[in-house]
């Protein structure tokens, strides 16, 4: 990465995955961005875990939603949840959730004009952070400084400034927004 100050049209700071999909929603626009993140990778441990119809329409127009759609869970497994006295014994009662492969052969026997071409998806959001990032680090529009927090922000005539450091020795950059 090179050193000394930075300048960028549009600073994300924060690549989780409202971050890295806002990264790619510009670079399908054409609009460079640069984003930063704190941890040197996404974060690797279980959090969101439905991905709503709305969310995989974003990822369908951004091209991702198919590959988003094979992480996760086997394509037949289903996604009930049910209620046990204990997890060996007597089933209380049961929510019948589609699996994957169910939810996909719903979608391509409804009518072309169907209100949901994208239906919910169910996977861990760790996964596809990681996704985001892989394609995020792809895209030449998006500079990704993951390992940089970003602080300090100051609004002046033609711009905002501020300061990203990064590692235990706080190294600093300053870094200038500019249209
Ligand atoms: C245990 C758990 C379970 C959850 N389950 C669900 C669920 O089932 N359904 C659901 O919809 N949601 C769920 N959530 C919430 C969901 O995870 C969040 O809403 C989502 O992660 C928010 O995304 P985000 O990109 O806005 O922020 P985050 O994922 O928090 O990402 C923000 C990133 O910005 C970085 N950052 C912060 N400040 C700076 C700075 N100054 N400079 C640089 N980087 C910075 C952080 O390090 C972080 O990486 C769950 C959360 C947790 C913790």
């Amino acid at each position: 990465m090179p050193g000394g100050d930075l300048t960028t049209a549009v600073a994300i700071v924060g690549g989780g995955p409202i971050g890295l999909a806002l990264a790619l929603h510009l670079d399908m626009y054409g609009v460079p961005s640069t984003v930063f993140n704190t941890e040197a990778e996404t974060r690797w441990h279980p959090k969101g875990n439905i991905h709503n119809a709305r969310t995989m329409e974003l990822f369908r127009k951004l091209g991702i939603a198919d590959r988003i759609r094979t992480l996760g869970l086997p394509g037949d497994h289903p996604f009930d949840v049910a209620y046990f006295t204990r997890l060996n014994a007597h089933e209380i009662a049961r929510g019948r959730t589609p699996s994957r492969d169910a939810r996909i052969a719903t979608r391509q026997s409804r009518p072309a004009t169907d209100q949901l071409p994208e239906p919910t998806h169910r996977v861990n959001q760790m996964y596809v952070e990681r996704l985001l990032f892989e394609e995020a680090s792809r895209r030449p529009n998006v500079t990704m400084l993951f390992g940089w927090t970003a602080d300090g922000f100051a609004e002046d005539r033609n711009g905002v400034s501020f300061v990203t450091r990064t590692g235990a020795a706080r190294r600093r950059r300053t870094a200038r927004i500019t249209s």
